[in-house]
C-alpha cells in the first residue's frame, strides 16, 4: 500500500505519535491524579461553596491489569506501521515511563524503525538518574522533565511526594550528560504554583534548560477542574515580560504547542503552552497511543480506537493501516473547552500520556 501520509479530512498530516507505555505513577500530581488528603484540600478551597467541591475525598484511579498493556514487540509493531504512513516523531510518556522495566530497551528498537527521526521522552525525573546511562545508550538524546514548584513544601504538596531534590538532581545530570535539549514542563495553577512563575524563569536560566509553562487543562482524575484555576498563556507572558527581556522566536515548524521567546541577553528560551485559552487544535498533527493499546487523534475526544486487539489477532499491516487511514480522516476539528457542551474526556492525562 502506497502512503502519501496520514491526512485528516482538514488537510492536517499526522507526523507526530505519543505512546504512553504504562498507566502507572509514582507521583500524584494535583492536577493529574490528585489522590492526597492535600489535593483534595487544594480543591475544596477552592470552591465558594466547599460542600460542592468535586474532589470531597481522594479519587483513586486503578492500574488498567498488565494483561492489558501493549507488549513492547506490539508497540514496535504500531510505530513500524505509523511509521511507513509519515509518522517520523516519537514521544514516550505515561503515567511515568520509567516505571516500564526495560524502555530503554524500547527506545533503542524504536530509533531503529525506518521513518523515525525523533525520539524523546517525558518523565517526572524521580528514577532518570538510575536509568540515564541506558537512556543515553538507547540513542535517546531529547528529555523533558516536570518540575512545577522549586519550594519542598510545595513540591510535595503538587505532586504528593518528598522528590524536589531527587528531580533536580535528574535535570542537572541531563545537561551533564549533555541531553539536548532538556526541556522542563511546568504547570501553572492559580493560588497553587504561579507565585513560582519567575524562579521557574531564572531557575531555567541558570539551569540551561528550557522551561515549557502549561495551562492546567480538565484532564484530572479527580474531574475537580475549574476555569478559574487556570492561569492564562497571556498571563504568564505578562508576568514574566516584568521581569526578564525577552525576544520572540519564530516557530520552529506549523505544528508547535509552545509559542517561544528567547532571553533578550542570549541565556535561553521559555515557552508558553495555551491549550486553553489559545487552542492550536488547527495545527495538530499529534496521535496518542494509550498504554491498553487505544489511539486517541484528540486529547479532549470521547473516542477512542482499539489497535490492541488488532495488534494481537490476525490481521496484516495492511489491514491496520487502513483502519489508522481511517481513523484519522476522522479526527476531531478540536477541543471546545469552555463551551457550554463541553464534558471532560473519561481517560485522566496520566492515562492517556501528555
Ligand atoms: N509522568 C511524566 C511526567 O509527569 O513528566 C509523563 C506523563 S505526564 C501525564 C506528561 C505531562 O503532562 C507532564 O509534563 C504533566 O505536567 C502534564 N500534565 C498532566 N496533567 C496535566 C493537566 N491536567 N494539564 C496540563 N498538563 C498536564
Ligand atoms: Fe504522574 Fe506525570 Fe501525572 Fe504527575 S503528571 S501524576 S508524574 S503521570
Amino acid at each position: 500500500m502506497k502512503q502519501q501520509g496520514l491526512k485528516d479530512a482538514f488537510g492536517r498530516v499526522m507526523h507526530d505519535l505519543r505512546i504512553s507505555v504504562t498507566d502507572r505513577c509514582n507521583f500524584r500530581c494535583l492536577y493529574c491524579l490528585p489522590e492526597t488528603e492535600e489535593a483534595s484540600e487544594f480543591y475544596r478551597q477552592q470552591k465558594a461553596d466547599p460542600s460542592k467541591a468535586n474532589a470531597k475525598k481522594p479519587i483513586c484511579y486503578s492500574w488498567k491489569p498488565k494483561s492489558e498493556i501493549l507488549s513492547f514487540e506490539e508497540i514496535t509493531r504500531f510505530v513500524r506501521i505509523a511509521a511507513r504512513m509519515g509518522v517520523h516523531k516519537i514521544r514516550i510518556t505515561g503515567g511515568e515511563p520509567l516505571l516500564r522495566r526495560g524502555v530503554a530497551a524500547l527506545i533503542s528498537d524504536i530509533r531503529a524503525i525506518p521513518g523515525i527521526k525523533d525520539v524523546a521522552l517525558t518523565s517526572n525525573g524521580f528514577l532518570f538518574s538510575r536509568y540515564a546511562q541506558a537512556l543515553k545508550d538507547a540513542g535517546l538524546s531529547r528529555m523533558t522533565f516536570s518540575l512545577d514548584s522549586l519550594d519542598p513544601a510545595n513540591f510535595k504538596k503538587m505532586t504528593g511526594r518528598t522528590g524536589l531534590q531527587s528531580v533536580l538532581e535528574s535535570i542537572a545530570l541531563a545537561k551533564r550528560m549533555d541531553f539536548d535539549p532538556v526541556k522542563v514542563n511546568a504547570v501553572i495553577i492559580s493560588g497553587l504554583n504561579d507565585h513560582e512563575l519567575e524562579a521557574l524563569v531564572a531557575f531555567g536560566r541558570d539551569a540551561g534548560v528550557r522551561m515549557r509553562f502549561i495551562e492546567y487543562m480538565p484532564l484530572d482524575s479527580g474531574k475537580a477542574w475549574q476555569r478559574e484555576m487556570v492561569v492564562a498563556g497571556s498571563e504568564m507572558l505578562e508576568r514574566i515580560r516584568q521581569q526578564f527581556a525577552l525576544v520572540p522566536l519564530e516557530q520552529a515548524h506549523a505544528a508547535e504547542t509552545a509559542k517561544r521567546w528567547k532571553h533578550a541577553d542570549g541565556r535561553g528560551e521559555i515557552g508558553i503552552i495555551a491549550s486553553v485559552t489559545m487552542p492550536f487544535c488547527q495545527q495538530c498533527n499529534r496521535l496518542r497511543l494509550t498504554s491498553d493499546g487505544y489511539l486517541r487523534t484528540c486529547l479532549f475526544t470521547h473516542q477512542e480506537h482499539d489497535f490492541k486487539t488488532m495488534l494481537r489477532g490476525q490481521m496484516t499491516d495492511e489491514v491496520i493501516m487502513e483502519k489508522l487511514q481511517s481513523v484519522v480522516w476522522n479526527k476531531e476539528s478540536g477541543h471546545n473547552i469552555g463551551h457550554q457542551d463541553f464534558r471532560q474526556p473519561q481517560r485522566t492525562m496520566s492515562s492517556i500520556g501528555g
